[in-house]
């Protein structure tokens, strides 16, 4: 096969980079209206073999304990809680694939997937909406530029996601967090409904069921969830949203999408003097050798800073400092959300629930709606924008009983039920946290690799301890006791998987890298249409909106091929 044309020999139409979130959506959507597609992805296919959730433990070769052996070539990826033995071969190994940070600004740039469905294999599937108080934050603050599009225009295609992908939750009517196509609800345990309804009543602030895009009623041929847990290592009956199994598969089922795996993308390919993108450079991982693809339009998909490497890596004569950074923009307002920085967690002696050593385990938690700087609610001094909460009840053993012998024993099987609180805040986009090109990197296929800095601001410090204080409030208010709230002030950026904003959306060509279809400035037949484009970042687990834009921005795409623009 010439990677201009698939099996049909027929010329590809669309090149799609990337077949996580936003790329599987485009390729599907594309190659459903007829457009022929090639989607290529760094990573290998994904298999059967790789549904690897009903292992035991015994079945590993170290019994999934030696962290220390995975650190060994992947020590940023196996920061991240979701990477262990069972699947760290679908995450990049860190030796062959570095980045680099200054010494005084860690980033741990982790979830560097390299399998067909990227961080959808391992993602958490919490899934929300923005609303306008998100996408017209500077408007309401004064702090950073709005989003070159509002809540209206994105709902229809937040509908069009849901329904596809699943989303269990329940309706709250609030406006921070605006209500979906929900599938039914997987309920909350006794300890989160008394949470729920006591915060409702002494605080006013709503506690909900995680919006999580796990599916209760069968659809598409895909099982509703039979609760068994560890969804970061697959599910063979593809009950979580995994783009490998739903998106991608449906444009493969079209058959007029041709999936290249381990296709390395190093840069895109320009005609200058018509100022368009004619393609791509590949190197193939397995052979390392140089190849390019072909197309009328090129869609980066890679994950915003995958992306933005790439946007870089192109530089030509006329866009000497990336391409399509005729701003100066590009790499630069990069946000991770304010990851499990301050939270609580308590005790309910008095809601006694039965722990089990191999139950069912809901593959969801609660979470709490934004409650500071709030539409209609009074502006609140210490920091502006606001954080949510994501957290859980359960009962446990209680393993730390004191004492020894029969008495060790019944200690041991009193359950304790216990309910924590974890903040998600949001990160202000500044100019000073940003990506560039380190002048000295180059990974194993010979492409240069990124230099990633990030700090907090004030306005994040400021948020660490307050989230401490209100979810302690909280557990007071339902009746929680040895109420514990915790801070990790030093909380490295990156932990949150959430990078976004290196090259945002505006309606100005001179302070944005794109429009609001996710197109480039510069060069018309060019677009990013994964999370880099955020402008800003909310304080809301971002892939639903990702995915929306990019459903979006493919049925403008689509218009603009029809009328012959692109
Ligand atoms: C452990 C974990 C938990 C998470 N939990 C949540 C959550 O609960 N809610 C939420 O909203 N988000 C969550 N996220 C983030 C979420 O997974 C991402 O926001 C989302 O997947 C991003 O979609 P994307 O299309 O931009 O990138 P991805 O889904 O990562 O897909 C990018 C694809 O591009 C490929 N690629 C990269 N570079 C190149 C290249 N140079 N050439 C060719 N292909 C390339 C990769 O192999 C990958 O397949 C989580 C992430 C992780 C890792
Ligand atoms: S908990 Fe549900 S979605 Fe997750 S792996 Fe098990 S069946 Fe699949």
């Amino acid at each position: 096969m010439q990677p201009t044309q698939d099996d049909a020999g027929k010329r590809f139409e669309v090149l799609v980079i990337g077949s996580g979130a936003s790329g599987g959506w485009v390729a599907k959507q594309l190659a459903e209206a007829g457009v022929r597609v090639a989607l290529l992805d760094a990573g290998r296919a994904h298999t059967a073999k790789d549904h690897r959730e009903h292992m035991r433990p015994f079945d590993l070769k170290y019994r999934d304990r030696a962290t220390e052996l995975m650190r060994r070539t992947r020590p940023r990826q196996k920061d991240c809680y979701a990477c262990t033995e069972y699947n760290y071969d679908w995450f990049a190994n860190d030796l062959e694939e570095p980045y680099s940070t200054p010494a005084d600004k860690p980033f741990s740039w982790q979830g560097r997937t390299r399998i067909v469905g990227g961080r959808t294999n391992v993602w958490g599937r919490q899934s929300y909406r923005l609303s306008d108080q998100d996408f017209k934050a500077a408007s309401f603050d004064g702090y950073g530029e709005d989003w070159p599009l509002g809540y209206a225009v994105l709902a229809p295609y937040y509908d069009q996601v849901e329904e596809y992908v699943g989303i269990t939750g329940m309706s709250e009517g609030v406006y921070e967090l605006p209500d979906g196509r929900f599938q039914p609800p997987m309920g909350l345990n006794c300890a989160e409904m008394r949470l729920r309804t006591r915060v409702k009543d002494k605080l006013g602030w709503t506690v909900t069921l995680g919006r999580a895009a796990n599916l209760t009623k069968a659809i598409n041929g895909r099982a509703a969830c039979h609760y068994c847990g560890p969804c970061e290592r697959g599910c063979m009956t593809k009950s979580y949203f995994n783009s490998a199994f739903t998106t991608v598969a449906d444009a493969m089922a079209t058959g007029r999408c041709t999936l290249i795996t381990n296709a390395m993308v190093y840069k895109v390919l320009m005609d200058p003097d018509r100022n368009r993108a004619t393609g791509v450079l590949y190197i193939d991982r397995v052979t390392r050798q140089p190849r390019e693809a072909h197309a009328r339009v090129v869609v980066l998909c890679a994950q915003a800073l995958e992306s933005t490497r790439i946007l870089f890596n192109s530089a030509t004569t006329r866009y000497s400092n990336g391409l399509g950074n005729s701003s100066g923009v590009l790499g630069h307002y990069l946000q991770d959300h304010l990851w499990v920085a301050g939270g609580a967690n308590g005790e309910f002696p008095d809601l006694p629930q039965k722990p089990t050593l191999d139950g069912p385990h809901r593959p969801d938690g609660i979470y709490v709606i934004r409650f500071r700087n709030t539409k209609e609610g009074a502006r609140y001094k210490k920091f502006l924008r606001g954080y949510g909460f994501q957290g859980r009840s359960s009962a446990n053993f209680n393993l730390r009983a004191a004492g020894f012998g029969d008495a060790f024993k019944k200690a041991v099987n009193e359950p304790v039920t216990s309910l924590g609180l974890s903040g998600f805040g949001e990160t202000l986009p500044r100019r000073e946290n940003l990506v560039e090109i380190d002048p000295g990197g180059v990974d194993v296929f010979g492409i240069p690799t990124l230099r990633i800095q990030m700090t907090w601001s004030d306005n994040e410090k400021a948020m660490i301890p307050d989230m401490a204080e209100s979810a302690a409030e909280m557990l007071e208010a339902a009746g929680a006791k040895n109420i514990q709230p915790w801070t990790v002030p030093n909380r490295v950026p990156g932990f949150g998987i959430h990078e976004v904003g290196t090259a945002r959306m505006g309606a100005d060509p001179k302070t944005s890298v794109l429009n609001q279809f996710q197109q480039s400035h510069d060069v018309p037949n060019l677009f990013v249409m994964d999370g880099a484009c955020f402008t800003s970042s909310g304080c809301q687990n971002p892939t639903l909106t990702i995915m929306a834009l990019a459903v979006r921005s493919t049925d403008y795409l689509m218009g603009e091929m029809k009328k012959g623009n692109l």
